[in-house]
């Protein structure tokens, strides 16, 4: 294939291009048909001007129609013949002129169009020969020089062919690095800036790889792979297949299952969607360390075009690294750093997940407000370190009685907050009731320090702000009461 008609969008283009490369041919070719005839002593004019007639009409047809573009070093060689034959015949010393065709396909056309070109020419050259019937010139030597002219210009076209060739390769080679690295630049910006890398990272899986399906996971603070992003998967089937031996890599950096694999049943029910005929765990490894695993999945498609997976891993660990860092900011900022439970961000959180849960499900859900009493007195009498120290074993000793399901939280101050999802205003007195029974013992203390509660049962219609206030109004009911009690919102239900 010719530059010349490969990639260009009209045929402006295409004759640009071709003026520009071919003019230097087309001019000698000119000049050498015009000199032939000078001091010719038997111009055969027909013979003459059928060799330009030949060599511009193949001329116009590979102007006009870029398919053509190989009829015109053809042409010239035709024309080159019918000139040579029609001034002084293989005398005419116009021989080399049959160097510029084979020169013209040698830069621009392909091997097999060269040996056509060589095969044409030695032809070409034979007939010429038989048919010459000049006793007058010294056939032998005409025919010494056309046979090193052919050896000559075969020899130089193909070196010619392969240099041209490389240099064209590397050009593309260059010019596909060139692309390569504007789309990873353009990934690792897109990844960068975007507020969930993961999930972007799994877009630019499908978008720029012939995977229909990715998933990302990394390993949390506790070191357990989750499950970041995905696309073209089933979140909870993906969720299963994080805790599953199937993407544990065991040192290898990558492995590949096909059908008829027994890892692949796990793997297609998560890609239900993709019905994938090829997976590929990749482990993404950061510094040298494990730090997630990146799964494509394939179908009918060959993983080998697009960008390359290592490169893509490697997006996949700055991807990871932003999910982390991002985790790790919230986890500072929904903890509360004295007692390490959730503080108030995070209840609030947490509180409208399980008000949407309990809406879907139609379950109850109660919530406690728990307040130390006269701890301003605790703080007088035995320090702020002591207060310290017991608002922190009374939250770890909260936190361990409480159900998975249940959540507390330091509301702030000296008042905690406790969730008790699917749980009614019965169940949730006997948990409160516990939770105030529990209370750590301080040594000096003669009075043991109590905590009032009060609780609400969600109405199915309120809000968090108005359940809150109902818990609060409870509260503050408990501690008019005389403290150390439980009080339940009366309207709760
Ligand atoms: P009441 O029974 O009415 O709740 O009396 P109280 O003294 O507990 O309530 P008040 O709101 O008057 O005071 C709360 C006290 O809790 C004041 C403050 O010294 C103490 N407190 C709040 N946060 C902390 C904390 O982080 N560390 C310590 N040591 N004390 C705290
Ligand atoms: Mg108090
Ligand atoms: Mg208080």
């Amino acid at each position: 294939m010719h530059p010349a008609h490969r990639g260009y969008q009209d045929l402006d283009e295409y004759q640009e291009n071709l003026g520009r490369h071919g003019l230097p041919y087309v001019v000698i070719t000119a000049v050498a048909f015009a000199i032939s005839l000078v001091g010719a002593e038997d111009p055969k004019l027909p013979l003459f001007f059928a060799g330009w007639a030949v060599g511009i009409a193949c001329l116009g047809l590979a102007w006009l129609r870029p398919k053509f573009w190989i009829v015109a070093p053809f042409g010239a060689l035709a024309g080159a013949i019918l000139i040579r034959a029609g001034s002084d015949g293989l005398d005419s010393g116009i021989g080399p002129l049959l160097l510029i065709p084979v020169l013209a396909i040698a830069v621009y056309g392909s091997r097999w169009a060269l040996t056509a070109m060589v095969l044409t020419v030695v032809v070409a050259v034979l007939c010429v020969h038989f048919a010459t019937d000049d006793t007058a010139i010294s056939v032998s030597s005409v025919w010494r020089q056309d046979v090193v002219m052919i050896i000559l210009a075969t020899v130089l076209a193909i070196a010619i062919q392969d240099l041209v060739t490389r240099m064209r390769r590397e050009r593309n080679l260059a010019e596909e690095r060139g692309l390569m690295i504007e789309r990873l630049s353009d990934v690792t910006r897109r990844i960068a800036t975007s507020v969930n890398g993961g999930d972007t990272l799994c877009q630019v899986a499908i978008e720029e790889t012939p995977a229909s399906g990715a998933a990302l996971f990394s390993f949390d603070l506790n070191g357990n792979r989750g499950l970041i992003a995905a696309r073209g998967g089933v979140t909870e089937m993906l969720d299963d297949l994080a805790q599953s031996p199937v993407l544990r890599n065991e040192g290898q950096i990558e492995r590949r299952f096909g059908a008829g694999d027994p890892e692949m049943v796990e793997i297609n029910a998560a890609f239900a969607e993709v019905a994938p005929d090829l997976v590929i765990c990749r482990s993404v490894t950061s510094e040298k360390r494990e730090v997630g695993t990146l799964l494509l999945a394939y179908s009918d498609a060959s993983p080998d075009s697009g960008i390359p997976l290592e490169l893509l891993a490697a997006e996949a660990s700055i991807a990871i690294r932003h999910h982390q860092v991002t985790e790790q900011l919230e986890h500072l900022a929904t903890t509360d750093p004295l007692t390490s439970i959730d503080n108030r961000r995070g209840w609030e959180r947490m509180i409208q997940r399980a008000l949407g849960q309990a809406r879907r499900h139609g379950q109850p859900l109660c919530l406690a407000m728990l307040d130390l009493d006269h701890f301003k007195e605790f703080n007088d009498a035995y320090g702020h370190q002591a207060g310290d120290d017991f608002l922190r074993e009374a939250a770890s000793s909260w936190e361990e009685m409480i159900r998975i399901d249940d959540h507390i939280a330091r509301y702030g101050g000296e008042e905690f907050v406790l969730t008790l999802p699917n749980t009614d205003l019965e169940g949730a007195r006997k948990i409160v009731d516990r939770l105030r029974a529990a209370l750590p013992d301080y040594d000096g203390d003669p009075d043991k320090t109590t905590c009032s509660a009060g609780i609400a049962s969600w109405n199915g219609s309120e809000t968090v702000r108005e359940l809150v206030a109902r818990a609060d109004q409870a509260l503050y009911l408990a501690k008019e009461g005389g403290r150390n009690k439980t009080v339940v919102s009366p309207d709760g239900t």
